[in-house]
C-alpha cells in the first residue's frame, strides 16, 4: 500500500498505474492460465469450452477472449443442481481444501477460501481511502450471504480492524460507533442513511459524537443526493463499489468519483447481450467479467447489469480501465434498432419538459423495422401541443441517438401501473 503525497492511496501502485501494454501482456497471461486450469480440471468448463468448438491450447490472449462463450447465471446454477454442490465449475485439486462452502440467496453455492487471496475488494478498500489503522464497522451480513466474510477478508488485507456488526440492530450499531470509535462503515447506502438519521434523532453530533471518516457502500445504487447528505452531516467520504461475491469487484471510486476503476486481477468487457460481442468503445452493453480464482474462476460470467467505459482519464493516476456507473439491468432496457434504451434515458428527455403528466415508451415493429414511440400526456391542454411534440423528438434524437415518434394523447389514456418501457415486439 502507498501514499503519496497528493493523498491518493493504491493497493498496488505500479500496477494501477502501469503502462497499457504491460497490463494487456499480464492479463493475456493470467487468462490463458486460468482456462487452461479450468479446461484440464473443471468438467463443466471442459463441457462448455468443447460444446463451442473452443481449444484453450490455441487461444493466444484477450484479443481470444470473444470467442468464448458467456456463463449466465442460470447456466451455473441448473449445473449445481446436477452435479452438486458447485456443478463441476471448481478447479481445486483433491482434497479440496475448501475453508467454507458460502450459500448465496436462490440456493447458489460457492467454495470460499481455497487457494490464493482475491485482491479485489482491498484495492477497492484502498482506493475508497482506506488505510491500515481503521476500525471499520461491517453491516454486510455474515451468514446466508457470502460479502460479509469477503469483504472482512478484504479488510484484514490492507491491514484495517473489521467490527462484524451485520445489518439491524441499529441502537446498538450507534453504541458501537461511539464507544469504540469507529473511523470506517461498510455496507448498504440505506443502512447508513437509517443509523445517521436515527443518530441525529437521538440528538447527538455526528461530527462530534462519532468519529467516522470514510464509507464503502455497495449492494445498491447510490443517489447523488443520499452521498451529499451523508457526506455534509457525518463530514466522512462515502465512496461506491460494484461486483458480485462469484466474480469479485468489479469497479470502484477513487476519491475523485469520476467513474468505477476496475481492479487489477480481473477483466471486465460491456457486451451486446444477445451476440457476446464487446459494444463499440463508450457503447452501453451488460457488463461481463472474467476473474483468475484458482478455486471457483468464473469466465465471461454475465452480470445483467449495463454499463459503459469511460474515455476520460482519472487525476488519481490509476490507467487502467473504469466504467461510468452502472445504468441499470438487462431486463429493463429495450435494444431498438442496435441502441439500448433504458429507463433512465428517456427520463432525461421527459424532465426537460414540466408540461408533461406522464408519458410511456412503446417499442413496437413495423416492416421489420423497430418504431420508438413516447406516449404522452400532458399536464393541460395547450396550443403548444403540436410544438412539443416537435421539440421532445428532436431531443430523443439527440440524447438516445436514434429516432422516435411522439403521440400525444389525452389524459387517462396511459394506465396507472404502467411499465416505462413496453416492449410489443414478438419475435417469432
Ligand atoms: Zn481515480
Amino acid at each position: 500500500m502507498v501514499q503519496s503525497p497528493r493523498e491518493e492511496r493504491f493497493w498496488d501502485k505500479a500496477r494501477e498505474t502501469g503502462e497499457q501494454e504491460e497490463r494487456r501482456a499480464r492479463l493475456s497471461g493470467e487468462l490463458l492460465r486460468t482456462l487452461r486450469l479450468a479446461f484440464q480440471r473443471s468438467p463443466a468448463y471442459r463441457e462448455i469450452f468443447s460444446a463451442a468448438g473452443i481449444d484453450p491450447g490455441r487461444m493466444e490472449g484477450l484479443e481470444d477472449l470473444e470467442k468464448l462463450p458467456i456463463l449466465r447465471m442460470a447456466d451455473l446454477v441448473s449445473r449445481q443442481k446436477t452435479a452438486p454442490p458447485f456443478g463441476g465449475f471448481e478447479v481445486a485439486q483433491d482434497p479440496p481444501r475448501v475453508r467454507r462452502i458460502y450459500i448465496n440467496p436462490g440456493f447458489i453455492v460457492q467454495p470460499g477460501e481455497v487457494d490464493g487471496e482475491d485482491s479485489s475488494w482491498a484495492e477497492a478498500l484502498v482506493g475508497a481511502g482506506f488505510e491500515a489503522g481503521d476500525s471499520i464497522l461491517n453491516t454486510f451480513n455474515y451468514h446466508l450471504w457470502p460479502f460479509g466474510f469477503i469483504i472482512d477478508k478484504a479488510a484484514k488485507m490492507i491491514g484495517a480492524t473489521m467490527i462484524p456488526t451485520g445489518p439491524g440492530n441499529t441502537l446498538m450499531q450507534i453504541k458501537i460507533l461511539q464507544s469504540l470509535k469507529a473511523t470506517g462503515y461498510i455496507g448498504t447506502p440505506s443502512f447508513l442513511m437509517t443509523l445517521t438519521q436515527r443518530a441525529e434523532a437521538m440528538g447527538l453530533d455526528l461530527r462530534k459524537d462519532f468519529s467516522l471518516k470514510r464509507g464503502l457502500v455497495a449492494a445498491e445504487m447510490l443517489p447523488h443526493s443520499l452521498r451529499d447528505n451523508i457526506e455534509k452531516k457525518t463530514g466522512m467520504r462515502v465512496r461506491q463499489a460494484y461486483g458480485t461475491v462469484l466474480i469479485g469487484c468489479i469497479g470502484y471510486e477513487c476519491r475523485h468519483k469520476t467513474g468505477l476503476h476496475v481492479p487489477e486481477n480481473i477483466i471486465v468487457e460491456v457486451v451486446d447481450p444477445e451476440t457476446g460481442r464487446q459494444v463499440s468503445p463508450g457503447g452501453t452493453g451488460e457488463i461481463v467479467a472474467t476473474n483468475f480464482s484458482g478455486s471457483y474462476p468464473m469466465i465471461r460470467m454475465a452480470t445483467g447489469d449495463l454499463s459503459m467505459f469511460s474515455a476520460d482519464a482519472c487525476p488519481c493516476g490509476r490507467t487502467g480501465p473504469m466504467l461510468r456507473r452502472i445504468v441499470g439491468r438487462i431486463e429493463q432496457a429495450a435494444k431498438v434498432r442496435g441502441t439500448f434504451i433504458h429507463p433512465w434515458q428517456a427520463d432525461e428527455v421527459i424532465a426537460l419538459y414540466p408540461e408533461v403528466y406522464k408519458y410511456q415508451v412503446v417499442i413496437t415493429r413495423e416492416d421489420h423495422v423497430d418504431v420508438m414511440t413516447f406516449v404522452v400526456e400532458l399536464k393541460e391542454e395547450t396550443r403548444r401541443a403540436e410544438m412539443i411534440r416537435a421539440r421532445i423528438e428532436r431531443d430523443i434524437k439527440e440524447r438516445l441517438t436514434i429516432k422516435g415518434v411522439v403521440r400525444i394523447v389525452s389524459k387517462g389514456t396511459i394506465p396507472d401501473q404502467h411499465k416505462k418501457i413496453d416492449d410489443q415486439r414478438s419475435w417469432d
